[in-house]
């Protein structure tokens, strides 16, 4: 018989009933260190008090209004995105799926309303963007679309980090370039300072968009407020989701005044997207993470961790392979499938996540502390040597 709940999760047999910054609690009272956050949700750890009081305040006065009314939260919300990043306007959405239908809408309408016939966006392989029909197709794992087609028309997948193969695939007819800075769900793998410039000069010469997707390596994650920072170039559409809420459903669209130039009233909406709970959380959220020295620390905190996973991969080198990725968003490249290394951190009381091309997760909150870094390392080393 079919389980209640839809079956589309292989879940792990632990149910949490509370949370204190990097640490779950689970039913029977057990203590698990956080190294997932939800998948890089949780930037501010569990019940973190700062995001508790704007929560709880908001759900005082008023929940939901609809977008046919001026909502002060969510100007507050864009003001802030607008203030520390490239963009111009923002669409604020529920989740990082939904930013990437937006995110698909908006380039088409670009090219719609240029008069001009460009539909097709280059995506990556082992991308990923979210479980819509749009998204699925965006990214084209043969995973994710199996059974679901026929699949919406416009995207042509190429290697991974590939500037040759991108190089002859973009033509003056491309609508956009869709890319993550770091690819999570593929396995932590970044693009290179000199890549992400490359395919910003490359869109340039074409005249093409260029969409980020941050959901997973923005709000602070690698250590800049977003990733493509590093880089020095700027987006003209860019995804947000995950950390911004910092557990809190929320996602946003952020563009440039140009690309975004086609969205006039009625072309997009959202029932849910934008509401003042909501946003109070992401104004909270946006005001703690980017601020410089929270930032300077989660990069403390980064060299910290990393130095310390380089001495495990060493001391474990027939279980890992490398420690890649940027900031706090890390990953530890295995010799195969980590299924079996997340299940040996449950039997340590670790959370982790697994991700493609045998790459273990480690995604805590911005805000864990040194002792909590060592505790984790510790526990990942216990682990490791339990597999052998
Ligand atoms: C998680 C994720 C999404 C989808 O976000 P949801 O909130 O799960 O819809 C999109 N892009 C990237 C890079 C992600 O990591």
């Amino acid at each position: 018989m079919i389980s209640h709940v839809l079956p589309t999760y292989n879940r792990a047999p632990i149910a949490f009933e509370k949370g204190e910054g990097a640490w779950a609690i689970a039913t029977d009272g057990s203590r698990y260190l956080d190294l997932g956050s939800g998948i890089a949700v949780n930037v501010l750890g569990h019940a973190n008090p700062d995001l508790v009081a704007a929560l709880t305040e908001q759900a005082g006065r008023i929940w939901h209004v609809s977008n046919l009314y001026q909502i002060p939260q969510q100007e507050r919300l864009a003001d802030l995105l607008v203030e520390h990043t490239f963009a111009d306007t923002v669409f604020i959405t529920n989740s990082g799926t939904e930013a990437a239908e937006l995110a698909i809408k908006m380039v088409r309408k670009y090219w719609h309303d240029q008069g001009q016939d460009r539909t097709e966006i280059l995506t990556f392989e082992g991308a990923f963007h979210g479980r819509s029909t749009g998204a699925i197709a965006a990214a084209g794992s043969e995973k994710m679309v199996k059974g679901f087609g026929p699949l919406m028309p416009g995207f042509r997948q190429l290697p991974w980090g590939d500037l040759d193969a991108l190089e002859a695939a973009i033509t003056d007819r491309t609508a956009a370039v869709m890319i993550e800075p770091v690819q999570g769900e593929g396995g932590i793998r970044p693009l290179s300072d000199a890549d992400l410039q490359q395919i910003r000069a490359l869109c340039d010469k074409h005249g093409a968009l260029l969409v980020l997707d941050e959901v997973q390596c923005g709000m602070g994650r690698t250590g800049r407020l977003f990733a493509h920072e590093y880089a020095g170039i700027t987006p003209d559409i860019m995804m947000v989701a995950k950390g911004i809420g910092g557990g809190f459903p929320l996602g946003a669209v952020l563009a440039t005044e140009k690309a975004a130039a086609g969205m006039v009233a009625g072309t997009h909406g959202s029932t849910y997207g934008g509401n003042p709970l909501a946003c109070a959380v992401g104004a909270r959220v946006m005001e703690i993470v980017a601020d410089d020295a929270f930032l300077a620390e989660v990069n403390r905190k980064a060299a910290l961790f990393r130095q310390k996973l380089e001495g495990l991969v060493a001391a474990h080198p027939d279980v890992f392979e490398c420690v890649r990725g940027q900031g706090l968003m890390l990953g530890l490249k295995c010799k195969a499938a980590p299924a079996d290394l997340v299940k040996a951190g449950y039997a340590q009381h670790l959370l982790t996540v697994p991700a493609a091309d045998n790459t273990l997760r480690l995604l805590p909150p911005l805000n864990i502390t040194d002792e909590e870094i060592a505790e984790a390392v510790a526990r990942l080393d216990r682990a490791a040597a339990s597999l052998a």
